[in-house]
């Protein structure tokens, strides 16, 4: 078969890819070599963790804050099955989603691992052991990413686990020890500690997620302590070893003191690395860098071969599933003879604990770093009358604008919503928004919203009206 562009990997980067390229009139095909649709994110990553996320957090409040709100419930229990279950429900109609969305967009779907004979030829290896080719005049590589461990961690995906196996546990850790303090750690941590788990947080830096605006590790991590985990920060891990149901983790003090913790499960959520195993890239000529196995693209994300081009987690960048998507898009439109852009530095980040923590643009570090002079709102949500009415009153949004031109260079929040919330933030300074644009516009009251609005006026010569 010859195909306009042909796909290899179904994850955010690849399928939307497809659907793009389909919807802009190519004829398109699209490899997955595992059985359903979706990549890391649909089946292993944002869906079913957001799943767990919820789940828990209605039990979680079931189990502290209902009697509060005057709801009483007797005989409270975790159905680990079924919340695996409802989990898996959710992935596969999702899943089953990017199926529909192939068929209606005729993208044909092969299953199997695609690799590169030539720069135009692939070859579909089956699970049968069969093997098909097919020719495109475009490939768009779209193979993501697969967690990275430590040489001295023996990951036996049992007891020492990846977040793919903390995604499906049969039972809830006693004492879950995680390796990183970064995104995917205090994401599960969290599922679990809510869940009554004892959950300790090794993080070799000196703050949890310590590539945001350190603000916000700090105060998250006050959060997250009050649903008792721990944190070791600045803690530095040596070995790991399992005995029975055991694991024994040992690491090093900033002070260099000889430390171990003794729980039932280690996850180790160290970072992930881009995954390029198997698809042949050495037949074109395109050497990976050996840290991280990314490959390496220009400003149109093609790589040095013409006509095959690479997004998603497999080439630089935050790996996340919202920039590999708007990657496919950029490449599809690209292809097509369209100029699209991609504003890298507006592309939020997100945590998605209780309170919420979300970003957008620079960080105080980031700007104090480049010499920019910027001012600083902030309003926190004890303030907020809408997060009193729904006990999430932890938390603040923080906004960096230019001192001279008040232009929004930055958003940073932790607090209820705040993962939908950044989208203002987002659209704001995709406009070029100033602090006092965003302090003179309407804000429905009550919501969570009005913070944002507040830390403008407090940016504005100090203008916030409820603090
Ligand atoms: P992937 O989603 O990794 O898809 C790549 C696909 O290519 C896979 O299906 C793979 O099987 C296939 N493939 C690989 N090689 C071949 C081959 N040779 N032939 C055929 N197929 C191949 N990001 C967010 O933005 N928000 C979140 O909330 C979020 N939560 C996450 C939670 C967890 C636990 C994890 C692990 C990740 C999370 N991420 C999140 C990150 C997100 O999943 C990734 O950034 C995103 O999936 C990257 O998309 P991609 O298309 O580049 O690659
Ligand atoms: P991460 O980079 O977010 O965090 C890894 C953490 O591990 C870092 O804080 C790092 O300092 C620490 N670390 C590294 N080596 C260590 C060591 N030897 N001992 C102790 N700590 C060590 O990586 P992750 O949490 O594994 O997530 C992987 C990727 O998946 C991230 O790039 C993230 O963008 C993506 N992801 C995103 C979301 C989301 O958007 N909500 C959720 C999950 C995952």
């Amino acid at each position: 078969m010859q195909y306009d562009v042909i796909v290899i990997g179904s994850g955010p980067g690849g399928y939307v890819a497809a659907i793009r390229c389909a919807q802009l009139g190519l004829k398109t095909a699209c490899i997955e070599k595992y059985p359903t649709l979706g990549g890391t994110c649909l089946n292993v990553g944002c869906i079913p963790s957001k799943a767990l996320l919820d789940s828990s957090e209605h039990y979680h409040n079931a189990a502290h804050t209902f009697a509060t709100h005057g709801i009483k419930l007797k005989d409270l229990k975790v159905d680990m099955p079924q919340m695996i279950n409802r989990k898996n429900e959710v992935v596969a109609q999702t899943t089953g989603g990017i199926t529909y969305l192939f068929k209606k967009n005729k993208v044909t779907s092969y299953q199997g691992l695609g690799s590169f004979v030539d720069k135009n030829t692939i070859k579909i290896k089956k699970a049968d052991g069969s093997e098909e080719t097919i020719t495109g005049k475009n490939v768009i590589v779209a193979t993501g990413s697969k967690p990275s461990s430590l040489p001295f961690i023996p990951v036996d995906k049992k007891r020492i686990i990846t977040s793919t196996e903390a995604l499906n546990l049969t039972e809830i850790p006693k004492h879950l020890i995680l390796i990183g303090g970064g995104v995917i750690g205090l994401e599960l941590g969290s599922v679990y500690a809510r869940l009554g788990a004892k959950v300790s947080v090794i993080e070799f830096m000196d703050s949890i997620i310590p590539t945001m605006d350190k603000q916000l590790g700090k105060e998250l991590q006050k959060s997250l302590s009050k649903i008792g985990m721990e944190f070791y920060l600045g803690h530095k891990v040596t070995g790991a070893s399992v005995k029975g149901k055991e694991v024994t983790v040992n690491f090093d003090s900033p002070k260099g003191e000889k430390l171990e913790l003794k729980g039932d499960y280690c996850l180790v959520a160290v970072g992930r690395v881009a995954y390029t195993d198997g698809l042949g890239l050495e037949n074109i000529g395109i050497k990976v860098e050996d840290r991280g196995k990314k490959i390496t693209v220009d400003s149109h994300l093609e790589t040095i071969v013409k006509g095959v081009y690479a997004i998603g987690d497999v080439i630089t960048g935050a790996m996340l599933a919202h920039k590999a998507e708007d990657e496919g898009t950029f490449v599809a439109e690209t292809i097509a003879g369209q100029k699209p852009h991609i504003n890298y530095n507006l592309i939020p980040g997100v945590v998605y604990t209780w309170p919420e923590v979300a970003s957008v643009g620079y960080t105080e570090e980031q700007l104090k770093e480049k010499g920019v002079k910027y001012k600083t709102g902030s309003f926190p949500f004890k303030a907020s009358g809408r997060a009193r009415a729904s006990m999430d009153t932890d938390g603040f949004v923080k906004v960096l604008a230019d001192t001279t031109t008040d232009e929004i260079l930055g958003m940073h929040m932790i607090g209820p919503r705040a993962a939908d919330m950044i989208a203002e933030g987002v659209v704001a300074m995709e406009y070029r928004a100033s602090a006092e644009d965003i302090s003179r516009m309407s804000h429905a009251h009550p919501t969570y919203t009005e913070a944002i609005r507040e830390a403008c006026l407090a940016a504005t010569a100090n203008r916030a009206i409820h603090i």
